[in-house]
């Protein structure tokens, strides 16, 4: 009954649509046709419980009649990419906020956040002599899991926040309560960051000339404008000699343009499935409402709801592996997500903690190696590093952060593997919610400018810092 109720309201889709997708046909482990709704029939974590059903359904009829946010094409550009990445010849650098919020939607808070990714990428790209694949955690990353299902608010006993595609923060229980309507104004808000970051990308903003542009504001005067004006004027210096023999900007559109590509973690599966739509090219299902999909630490159990929807997307795909991924388990979901060992398709995003990744990396290498399957690995030297501060803000010690990343080089290059890239949370924002860095953050001052919806994001100066720190890892 679930299963006729939801399909139902697919109406965009002609009857044909909802075959199985000729990849899906032979999956080893779930024998089972794919829908964009067969992820009903399984338990879901994490999700909302909507109190007015036919609300919703409304809404995923609504959805699901809006255009599509990105275009298949873009999907598969991301996954040869990725596949490059995969290869060791190129590196990830996927960022952006913990939560998306309505409250913070503006063009400078796009802007800033692009222009740090754009920084951060120049130094690992001049750095490293790597191709930087740049994803922004944008345009859709609106929807949180949360540790407990209630959180004390000003004294009150609440519903917790899961993001402003479910409900508000506000300190009220009506507030709290899921309101459909918030994935609509999700979908536009999403559509209008699309839409400014593909200026961005190719309007001129990312062109090289403007490298020493890129600077906020806030950063310079700081250790890292000085490392990065250094930087932007070897970068000068290698393009007026490269003009001087002949490559212009006219010529070579690298030069002036870059791709960029957003992806948030596909939790809230009402959303998703209303834009998962056939690609008219291939036949195949794409998820549409960005061009890369991740599945959380929390929601990742292989005969659950998410991993349902992710495995029948063609786009690329992500999981989380935290400190309690076991061997079996990955293969498995190798076996799930990518039973044709597609390079580039699927993504690993370790984070262990600080201290962990020593012990439980190595043994999900050798394994995903011994087997042969193609994985991307990417560090997420954020989500086991969160700790109260003593004043209650939750925050991050930038030396945790890179103790993270630190010991995820060590162990590829133990290994003979890529350390394929990074994931972290951040904004091109001034806040003071990660402890640390050269600006050396105390805990006394997180209060300054503490703005994150859920988590605590790097600030512009301690993203970039990173960069460099990680570019000379690249290297050495
Ligand atoms: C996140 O990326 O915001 C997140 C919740 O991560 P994880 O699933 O790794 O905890
Ligand atoms: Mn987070």
């Amino acid at each position: 009954l679930v299963r006729r109720k939801s399909l139902a309201y697919i109406e965009p889709f002609s009857p044909k649509d909802l075959s199985t997708p000729s990849h899906a046909k032979e999956s080893p482990a779930m024998a089972s046709t794919w829908t964009p709704d067969s992820w009903r029939l399984k338990p879901a974590r994490q999700m909302p419980d909507y109190p007015d059903a036919a609300h919703l359904a409304a809404v995923e009829a609504e959805l699901a009649r809006f255009p599509p946010l990105v275009f298949a094409g873009e999907a598969r550009s991301l996954q040869s990419a990725l596949a490059r990445v995969g290869e060791g010849k190129a590196f990830l650098l996927q960022g952006g906020d913990c939560a998306e919020s309505f409250a913070e939607f503006s063009a400078n808070t796009i802007r800033d956040t692009f222009r740090v990714m754009l920084q951060m990428a120049v130094v690992l790209t001049f750095g490293a002599a790597l191709p930087v694949v740049k994803v922004g955690r944008m345009a859709g990353q609106f929807a949180k899991p949360r540790s407990a299902p209630f959180e004390t608010v000003e004294g009150k006993e609440l519903p917790s926040y899961r993001g402003d595609m479910v409900n508000a923060m506000d300190a009220d229980l009506d507030a709290r309560i899921p309101n459909p309507d918030r994935l609509l104004r999700v979908y536009h808000q999403s559509a209008a960051t699309l839409n400014l970051l593909r200026a961005f990308a190719q309007g001129g903003f990312a062109h090289l000339a403007q490298v020493h542009e890129w600077t906020l504001g806030f950063v310079q005067g700081s250790p890292q404008a000085e490392r990065y004006g250094a930087f932007a004027d070897r970068i000068a210096e290698s393009l007026d000699f490269m003009h001087a023999c002949g490559f212009t900007a006219e010529s070579v559109p690298q030069m002036r343009e870059t791709d960029f590509y957003t992806s948030h973690e596909a939790l809230l599966l009402n959303y998703e499935q209303a834009l998962t739509r056939t690609d008219s090219l291939t036949g195949r299902w794409y998820g549409c409402s960005s061009h890369f999909l991740w599945v959380g630490d929390r929601t990742r159990e292989l005969d659950g709801a998410h991993i349902e929807y992710l495995r029948g997307i063609a786009n690329p795909v992500g999981v989380k592996a935290g400190p309690s991924m076991k061997t079996d388990d990955l293969l498995r979901l190798c076996d799930v997500l990518n039973p044709h060992n597609e390079p580039g398709r699927l993504t690993i995003i370790v984070r262990m903690g600080a201290g962990k990744v020593t012990e439980g990396l190595p043994p999900l290498i050798r394994a995903i190696t011994r087997e042969g399957r193609n994985v991307v690995w990417s560090c997420d030297p954020m989500h086991a590093n969160t700790v109260k501060a003593s004043s209650g803000y939750k925050t991050r010690d930038f030396l945790k952060i890179l103790q993270e990343v630190t010991e995820f080089f060590a162990v590829h290059r133990a290994e003979g593997t890529h350390p394929g890239g990074v994931h972290f949370e951040m904004t091109g924002a001034d806040v003071t919610e990660c402890i640390g860095g050269a600006q050396e953050i105390t805990e006394a001052a997180l209060g300054d400018r503490y703005h994150t919806h859920c988590d605590p994001r790097l600030n512009a100066s301690q993203s970039l810092e990173l960069a460099f720190l990680i570019a000379e890892a690249l290297k050495a």
